[in-house]
């Protein structure tokens, strides 16, 4: 069996804060955002031999393989994970209090775009006992449901793009049946009781303060519903331009008007405020602040 493969980042502070991940992207992807941080993972093709894959990823938790050799021929290390490894000190820190990575997280693309890989690596994750978590736009929401049932994902980070209702959600992601989707997917989360983080990227054009709001009271009610859920936070994430991609460049959305919305939803869902590394991390929980520069799936 062959997987489409995007890349492979060795090691990763930020995909999944508190753990060392290794990120594998697929690539793929039905949706078209206009900001797409990883645009060149959208489409193409660069397949490898699954079980090929499967031992680079065991020989890389092992610290047996270097970030070259666990970069198939044809796939790419995706743009904006570039910035987002840690430094050599932290590295030589890590490496000396094994084990050096503690998770595998799915991103793409859209991973669940191929089912049957992405099944495979979680399960392959659980069986090198990782954390395994899985970053989707939720525009699949059966296939989320039937790996969520096999009870092989420890987290998912569910992207929800602007309020659930069009022509907000088809103008973020230039599909007509996101929003039903997404919100099928989310609801499909919570209901299942899975550990889950809900990131929203905001860009000049939207979602504004008022709609963060919305989503946010959106969050809220459909949690009510599920009393069983484990929506553990809300990550306003500030969009950024991405390199190589058609859309224009823009001055990001500043990490004041990133707290104003933050303090705007109030208690609805605890919020994370993800900015670029100069702009710091907040929460409007905790006030702990930490630096990163994660952008959008
Ligand atoms: S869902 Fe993610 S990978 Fe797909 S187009 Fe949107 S931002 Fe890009």
């Amino acid at each position: 069996m062959r997987v489409n493969l995007g890349g492979v980042v060795p090691l990763s502070t930020v995909d999944w804060i508190g753990f060392s991940s290794t990120v594998v992207f697929l690539r793929g992807c039905p949706l078209r955002c206009p900001h797409c941080q990883n645009h060149e993972l959208q489409d193409g093709e660069s397949t490898v031999e699954l079980y090929s894959l499967f031992s680079q990823i065991a020989g890389l938790v092992k610290g047996e393989s270097t970030i070259k050799s666990a970069l198939p021929e044809g796939a790419c290390m995706p743009k904006r994970a570039i910035s987002e490894q840690i430094s050599l000190d932290d590295a030589s820190e890590r490496a000396a209090s094994k084990p050096f990575v503690n998770s595998l997280v799915l991103s793409g693309g859209e991973p669940l775009m191929q089912l049957r890989s992405a099944a495979a690596l979680l399960r392959l994750a659980k069986s090198l006992g990782l954390e395994a978590g899985l970053e989707t736009s939720g525009y699949y929401p059966d296939r989320l449901a039937e790996l969520l049932e096999k009870n092989i994902v420890d987290r998912v980070f569910l992207d929800i793009k602007a309020r659930l209702k069009e022509p907000d959600y088809e103008r973020a992601t230039g599909a007509g049946d996101a929003s039903r989707r997404a919100r099928e997917s989310l609801e499909i989360c919570l209901r299942s009781g899975v550990p889950l983080e809900v990131r929203t990227t905001i860009f000049p054009e939207g979602p504004s303060a008022a709609d963060v709001v919305e989503i946010a009271k959106t969050l809220s009610e459909m949690m009510s519903g599920s009393p069983g859920h484990r929506l553990e936070e809300m990550v306003l994430q500030q969009g950024r331009p991405a390199s190589g991609s058609p859309a224009a460049a823009f001055e990001p959305v500043s990490f004041d008007s990133l707290e104003k919305m933050a303090a705007a939803i109030g208690g609805l869902v605890r919020v994370r405020i993800r900015a670029a590394p100069n702009l710091g991390e907040t929460d409007n929980h905790q006030g702990t602040s930490c630096q990163d520069g994660r952008t959008g799936v």
